[in-house]
Parts: C-alpha cells; structure tokens; sequence
C-alpha cells in the first residue's frame, strides 16, 4: 500500500514518505519496536494538527503524536498511519507572572531554559529534561518533587487541544473540565495536545544534594516514608545499587536535596535528624545544573553507543506493603542479573494524594514506591529482557502494584481494562465522543 492509497490528496500531499523520515518515525528511545508510518506531518499550527485529524478519522488512519520521541516500545509509532511531528511547534514563552504557555513539541529543558531567567521553574521535573512536552503531560511525569507537588501534569492550567474528532479546543478546570482530566496523564487516547500553559514556582539559586546510604532495605524503606510524609526535602529520590559486602549483594540510597535560603545553607542537623542511614555525603550545586543533571549520563552514553541501543524498561508503582518483597524479588531475579553490571534501579516513595490527574493510576495506600528498572541490552538480545519485564509485572500486579506506562512492556487489551479498573468504563465513554474513529494513541495497545 503507498500513502496515496490511503491518504486524500490534501494531506497525501504534505505527508513525508521519504525512507530515511519514515525510519526515523519507526524508532523510540527503546530500539525494540520498529513500524514505519505511511507517512510524517509536521504541523506548523493547531489548525494543521486539525486537519489531519479530520482527514485521517473518518478514514480510519491511525495517528500518532511525536514530540521528543522517547517512547519506550513503539508508543509514538503509528504503523500504516501518520506520524505527526511536532517538532515546529515548539515554542515557549515569554513567561508572565508565574506561568508560562509551552507548545506540546517543545523539550523540557527548553522550558527551564526559558523560566529560570525569571528565577522560576515548573513545580516537578522528570530526571531527563530532553523528554518532549506533550510526551510528558500525556504519560504524567514523576520526578524528585512529586512527593511534594504531584505529577508534572499537575502543574497545567489550561490546555490547547485538537481531539480525534477534530475539534480544537481549550481546556481548564473550569472549561471542558472532563476532557482536560482526561488529556492530563491519558495517554494521547482522546486528543493532541498543541499548548500547555504551565504554573511555575520560585527557583532556588543553589541547592544541597544529600546522598544517604543504607545497608539494609527496610530501614531505607522506613525512613523514605518518613521523609516523603514530613516532606523535610524539596526532592527526594533514591535507588538501589549493588555492593559486594551488604547481606543482599545491595545497598540503598536515598538521594534528598533541599534548596538554600538566600544565601543560608540548609539546617544539616534538623534534616538528618531521626534517620538511621549508615553513611552520608552532601554537595552543594546550582540548581541549573542539578535539573540537568542527566544530560552529562547522555553525553557519555551517546560517546559510548549505548544511548542507540535497546532500552527494556520496566516502571511499576508498588503498594508500601508490597515495596520491599517485589523489589527483592527482582534484585534476586536471574532474569534481572544484568541490573548489577550496568542497570539503573530507582527506588523512591510517591504521597498518593499530591498525584492529582484523575487519569494517572495509583497503587492502594498513601505511600506508593516507583520502581524502575532501566536497562541497556546489546543490539538483537533484548527479547529475554522484555519477557522478563513482563513476568515481574504480573507477578507485582497479583501484589497490587501499577504499571507507570513509559515501558517496554506488552500489554493487551485485558491488561488495559485491568490497569483503569472501575475507570474504565468512563474512559471508554470519552473515547466513543472525543476519538470516536478511535485513531489516536494505538501504539498503547487498548482495544475500544
Ligand atoms: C532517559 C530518560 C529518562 C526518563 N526519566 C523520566 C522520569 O524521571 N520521570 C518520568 O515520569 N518519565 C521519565 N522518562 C519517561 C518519559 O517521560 C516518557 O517516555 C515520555 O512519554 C517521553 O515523551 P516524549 O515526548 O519524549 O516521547 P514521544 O515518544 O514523542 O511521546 C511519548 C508518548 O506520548 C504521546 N504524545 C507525544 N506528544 C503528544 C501530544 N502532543 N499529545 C498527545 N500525546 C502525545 C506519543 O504519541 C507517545 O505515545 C524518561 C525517559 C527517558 C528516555
């Protein structure tokens, strides 16, 4: 089949077949799903974005949005449909007071780049900030603050979206409230997100970063619901690392900042007070770099190659009380092994309640645990790790845990049900009104 099988001459006309923008369209940050489009848009406007969707829903053409392109398993790719680029609209600014309005292809660190003149910042930013906008707000975005501030999603104020039915419109709290809920954390099921006017906190000038180390798992667990509930730090983090002499082959870090006041320090005392780490390390560094700081972990895996290579990674939230036999679990896992050489595991504790998008689904409990597993795999040899992902997943789940969907993970349409529960039913509705060609955000795996 060719594009102009399919597409009407409008936008056949402006669809990019050539191979090497249709390759580029098949391929995320995961290496692991590869399904080229009929053909890449790349919207200049909202009324750009609308046309194609009023073009491709009638005729059934799957359409995915791309913005930074960090999908982990095919997410962004829309096999026999259109890709919609939006890498010209990426525009941020000016800011005013405290909020700033952003278009959905612009990069985080853009955004950061734009606010933190005004000595401001979004509320809560992901630990990479080249992750597009409009990927972000569609997935939630978890970072340090979320324990405080909740979801990078829940900093939005208003929203400019087209919807697959191809109406272009604006939404708030207050103006198509339901759409707006369901657009924030929903996965790109029901519109495109064009603009998002952000609200934005005073930015500190320098912040200390504490790394607290724990031999053991549960007094680490212990003393991360203390600090998410006391919420002495402005950001708290953490991982599991691997070490020869603990009793389980790891320790635990907490990894906690808090921000100077002007120009006092934090109170070392009155932060460190209560908890039971075994050791402690704290550097002072510009807030600017701290946000940034995984830009220097790109450079050099991109020096190395690794950055190109396949990313099986797997994000769960873990009920409190589920925390630490899962997460043992897989640290014993031989499937997991490879975690010890060159693996990433994040470990750290989310307050329910601060995570306010009604889209984004939570474990029971008022303290939840993400964890994930971020893995590198030699080219050709991520199979195993992507089954894996999926058996610790089911087995995780059976205990109560969430999927936090930025994974390499399949899931079926029975998964999805399961994952929205009783929410479901709702989503569906909205789905049947404001994607009712149901073209949008296929590579999620929903069946509607
Ligand atoms: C190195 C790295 C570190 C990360 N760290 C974190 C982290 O700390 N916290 C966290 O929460 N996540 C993290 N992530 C995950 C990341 O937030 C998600 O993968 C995010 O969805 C990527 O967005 P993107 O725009 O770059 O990707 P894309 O592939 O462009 O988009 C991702 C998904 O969003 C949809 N989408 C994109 N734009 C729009 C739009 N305008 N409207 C509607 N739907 C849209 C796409 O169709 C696709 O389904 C990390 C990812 C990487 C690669």
């Amino acid at each position: 089949m060719t594009p102009s099988d399919r597409v009407p001459v409008s936008v056949g006309e402006l669809l990019d077949t050539r191979p090497e923008i249709l390759g580029a369209a098949a391929e995320d940050f995961g290496h692991l799903v590869r399904r080229p489009p009929l053909g890449v848009l790349r919207p200049r406007s909202a009324a750009e974005v609308r046309d194609a969707l009023v073009y491709a829903g009638p005729r059934g053409i799957p359409v995915a949005a791309r913005a930074g392109g960090h999908s982990l398993y095919g997410q962004g790719q829309a096999p026999d449909g259109i890709v919609l680029d939006l890498s010209a609209l990426a525009a941020v600014g000016p800011v005013t007071g405290d909020r700033v309005t952003v278009q959905a292809g612009a990069r985080w660190t853009d955004v950061l780049a734009a606010t933190l003149p005004h000595g401001l910042t979004p509320p809560v930013l992901t630990d990479y900030l080249g992750a597009g906008v409009g990927g972000v707000l569609s997935a939630g975005g978890l970072g340090g603050a979320s324990h405080r501030h909740g979801l990078v999603a829940d900093s939005v104020l208003e929203l400019e979206v087209v919807t697959g039915a191809g109406e272009h419109l604006l939404c708030s709290p207050d103006r198509h409230g339901a759409l707006f809920d369901a657009v924030l954390a929903g996965l790109g099921q029901l519109a495109v997100i064009v603009r998002a006017t952000l609200r934005l906190s005073p930015a500190p000038a320098t912040v200390r970063r504490y790394c607290l180390y724990y031999p053991g798992i549960d007094a680490y667990l212990a003393d991360q619901h203390l600090l998410a509930t006391d919420r002495r730090f402005d950001h708290l983090e953490g991982q599991a690392r691997p070490v020869a002499d603990t009793p389980d082959g790891w320790t635990y870090l907490v990894e906690a900042v808090a921000a100077h006041r002007g120009t006092a320090p934090p109170d070392d005392r009155r932060l460190r007070a209560g908890l039971a780490f075994g050791s402690v390390e704290a550097t002072d560094l510009g807030y600017a770099e701290f946000a940034q700081r995984v830009a220097a972990d790109e450079e050099l895996l991109r020096a190395t190659g690794e950055w190109l290579h396949p990313h099986p990674w797997l994000n769960l939230l873990l009920p409190e009380d589920a925390t630490a036999s899962v997460v043992t679990e897989v640290l014993r896992d031989p499937g997991f092994r490879d975690l010890r050489e060159n693996g990433l595991v994040l470990l750290y504790p989310l307050l329910t309640g601060a995570l306010r998008a009604p889209m984004f689904r939570r474990p029971r409990g008022e303290v939840v645990f993400l964890l994930a597993l971020l893995r590198t795999a030699a080219p050709g040899a991520a199979g195993p790790m992507v089954a894996a992902n999926r058996r610790v997943y089911e087995s995780a789940r059976a205990k109560g845990a969430v999927a936090y969907p930025v994974n390499a993970l399949p899931m079926t349409p029975r998964d999805w049900r399961a994952h929205y529960g009783g929410g479901w039913a709702a989503l569906a509705r909205a789905k049947g009104v404001h994607d009712p060609h149901g073209v949008l955000g296929g590579g999620h795996g929903m069946a509607w």
